[in-house]
């Protein structure tokens, strides 16, 4: 031992009086370096709150968590994430992933404080005066940990796509499907906004683990009709992907296609629910759409006996009378329906009820009834000359095709509308050779049809005149029809509303063509309803009234689908059946409730 370590223990006395000495930089300014990863800021209004922050976080320093004033919206969870500095290790892995860009580090990173609270807070929301700092770590311009394009889908180019009425869309390969899969965060911001709440992050999540089974089980538990859905939904859940903030959102909807592309129908009754019990009770469906299918396909498994009726000579109502096979071929609607069927649901075509059988006779016959008929009356133009030979509907067009036969369009056709329904006909009339216009009274961004029907209808070559209004009809002397239309001015709505289309005076032109197709809407028709029924039945602008089970005035009959939805589309259709077979349940289940 030496002299000096003796003496140690007496040469620290001599410091016992002095001041106490502690390091002097924390409290002194000293800013961090421009790109220093110090504490969280969030720009709070551009943050959807998907979670992808608190996923990622290897430590659990996140937390997404409500926040006061901020509600959930669609595409946005109304949470935000709160940050644990107890935990935090400032990797930065929270913003080099977040989808929106909006989280950031300042390079703010001394703070003293005895509250040991402090330390856990909400960037952005809670006060912090390194909110509006611009310096600190921000992901680098470029620098991406997700994929922002999704896997290009093989599709038939529009040369071949407008000669046949082949499906266009090819689907994903197994490669492919997991490459497109893999980009979803799993924020689950989808499921709140599809009408179905299908849970798509697990059914996903299947795809990434190569489990096709678990995918179809995962699907029929919102949806008993994903082999068409998974072609022709109108994907809400997209529009509000996070990844879309990055680039293009998953695409959801072929996901989904491709796990019951994967399956043989023989194959289901292993992989889903049987419906084996029965519990004695009867219910009727009226109607074979998707809101009449997925009713019968839940009462099914709930034990009831379920007989469909249906108007048509096939079922699926507009599965398959609405939408060409182009984008929904007959097989995949039969692959959805077959399944339903062979749970032991009876499906009566080509019952007219009101003409072939009436309601009266279901109603006294069946524990409860649904109906989710549609919208079968298409509305006229209100112009003269529309009963002139040459004018047919949209759905009369589409309607011939899937009954096989020739709609016998013409050379020259116009469509007026701007819908689904009016894209579908034009691109069945391109289909029959015709050159085809589309009228449509307001702008492009006004048109209620899905952007990718416009667009294909563009790629298969028809015309898409905007803001021009139909005038009259004459006879034509070298085709059958010659339309007269004029042109429209955008009036603004001074109470916020959408722009009125205004015929500019003295803007007439004419286009000669053998066939004119309205397609502006349809209408419900409930002739076959008895008049002591419906009088217990409210209606509103055409519309049945319902609760929140789906039931109408009469407590014994429950409505869904297109005449109880202003959404119209499949999807909130399939949604409706499902909560009308939950509410059937519980009026048939619940003493008192009968
Ligand atoms: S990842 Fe980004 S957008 Fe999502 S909750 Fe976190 S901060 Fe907000
Ligand atoms: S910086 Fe790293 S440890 Fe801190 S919250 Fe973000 S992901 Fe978690």
């Amino acid at each position: 031992m030496s002299l000096k370590d003796l003496a140690a223990p007496f040469t620290v006395w001599k410091r016992a009086f002095e001041k106490p000495y502690t390091q002097i930089k924390p409290i002194e300014e000293r800013p961090g370096a421009e790109r220093y990863r110090g504490f969280h800021i969030n720009d709070t209004d551009k943050c959807i709150g998907c979670g992808t922050c608190e996923s990622v976080c290897q430590n659990e320093a996140i937390d997404l968590v409500p926040v006061t004033e901020r509600e959930t919206r669609h595409g946005d969870s109304g949470l935000r994430p709160k940050i644990d500095y107890g935990r935090c290790c400032w990797c930065a892995l929270c913003v080099d992933i977040c989808p929106t860009s909006s989280l950031g580090m300042s390079n703010e990173y001394i703070w003293i404080d005895e509250d040991p609270e402090v330390f856990r807070f909400v960037p952005g929301e809670d006060e912090t005066s390194w909110q509006t700092s611009d310096k600190g770590y921000r992901r680098a311009e470029g620098y991406e940990l997700l994929e922002g394009e999704r896997v290009p889908m093989p599709m038939l180019s529009f040369e071949e796509s407008r000669k046949s009425f082949v499906e266009m869309v090819q689907g994903y390969s197994r490669e492919q499907a997991i490459a497109e899969a893999d980009r979803c965060v799993a924020c689950g911001i989808c499921i709140a906004t599809c009408p179905a709440h299908m849970d798509v992050p697990a059914y996903i999540d299947a795809i990434r683990r190569d489990d096709m089974e678990d995918g179809l089980r995962i699907v029929y538990q919102a949806n008993p009709l994903p082999a068409s859905c998974g072609r022709v939904c109108s994907h809400a859940c997209e529009y509000v992907c996070a990844v879309k903030h990055k680039g293009e959102a998953l695409s959801i909807r072929w996901l989904k296609r491709y796990i019951v592309d994967q399956i043989y129908l023989g194959d289901y009754r292993g992989v889903l629910e049987s419906a084996e019990n029965q519990n004695g009770k009867k219910v009727a469906v009226i109607g074979s759409g998707p809101g009449g299918l997925a009713a019968a396909y839940y009462l099914r498994l709930l034990g009831y006996e379920v007989r469909i009726f249906d108007a048509n000579e096939k079922a699926g109502g507009m599965l398959r009378y609405g939408i060409p096979e182009y984008r929904l071929p007959y097989d995949q609607v039969d692959k959805d329906i077959e399944y339903i069927r062979s749970l032991g649901v009876e499906i009566h075509q080509n019952v007219r009820i009101g003409v072939d059988i009436p309601f009266r006779e279901i109603y006294d016959d069946n524990d409860a009834v649904f109906f989710s008929t549609g919208l079968t009356d298409p509305y006229g133009l209100d112009i003269a000359g529309e009963d002139l030979p040459g004018v047919i509907s949209g759905l009369k067009i589409l309607d011939d095709v899937t009954d096989g036969r020739d709609p016998e369009v013409g050379k020259s056709v116009v469509v007026v509308g701007g819908g689904n329904v009016a894209m579908d006909a034009a691109r069945t009339s391109r289909r029959y050779g015709a050159e085809v216009t589309i009228l449509y009274r307001r702008r492009e961004e006004d048109m209620p049809a899905d952007e990718e029907e416009i667009h294909e209808s563009r790629g298969e070559g028809c015309r898409l005149l905007t803001q021009a209004i139909p005038l009259r009809l004459e006879k034509g002397e070298t085709t059958r029809l010659k339309l007269y239309w004029g042109k429209a001015e955008m009036i603004p709505d001074p109470e916020g509303g959408r722009p009125r289309p205004q015929l500019i005076e003295g803007s007439e032109e004419m286009i000669e063509c053998d066939t004119v197709i309205p397609a502006i809407g349809q209408q419900a028709d409930y002739a076959f309803l008895p008049e002591e029924i419906s009088a217990k039945i409210s209606f509103k602008r055409g519309m049945v009234q319902i609760n929140e089970y789906r039931q109408t005035g009469d407590t014994k009959i429950f409505a869904g689908g297109d005449i109880a939805n202003r959404k119209r589309d499949a999807i909130s259709a399939i949604a409706d059946g499902h909560s009308a077979a939950k509410g059937i349940d519980i009026f048939l289940t619940t003493p008192g409730k009968n």
